[in-house]
């Protein structure tokens, strides 16, 4: 099961919280973690594995939206901050999009992402 982990700028320390609280199912070995690029060094620094694509502004919420159309990704918690702008908010949209079109799993806040986690 690959799921991917993404956060704004604003929400990166509630992200690692969130990583750090459910350490145990995220560090299973049928699960795979792919995330955006700035967001991948916080998932890394916080010990877990991870795949990083480029940075959510270079493309990386549309190479994980990519994933997500390929069927290669099954889950993605996105700790969006809804209180700043964002130069790659086409992408983001995108992203969202495509979990709708291909019935994806999509978290956009803490307490959503929490009930996915724990329905794995
Ligand atoms: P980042 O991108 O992990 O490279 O900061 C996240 C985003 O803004 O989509």
């Amino acid at each position: 099961m690959e799921i991917a982990i993404i956060a704004h700028d604003g929400k990166k320390a509630e992200m690692v919280q969130f990583l750090n609280e459910h350490r145990e199912i995220l560090q299973q070995k049928n699960i795979n973690l792919v995330s955006t690029g700035t967001t991948g060094e916080k998932v890394s620094k916080a010990g877990f594995q991870v795949t990083a694509m480029l940075s959510g502004p270079l493309g990386g919420d549309a190479q994980i939206a990519a994933r997500v159309a390929e069927g290669k990704c099954n889950m993605v918690i996105f700790f969006r901050d809804p209180l700043d702008k964002h130069p790659h908010e086409p992408d983001i949209l995108m992203l969202m999009r495509l979990c709708d079109v291909h019935n994806v799993a999509l978290a956009t806040n803490p307490t959503t992402a929490e009930l996915l986690i724990k329905a794995i």
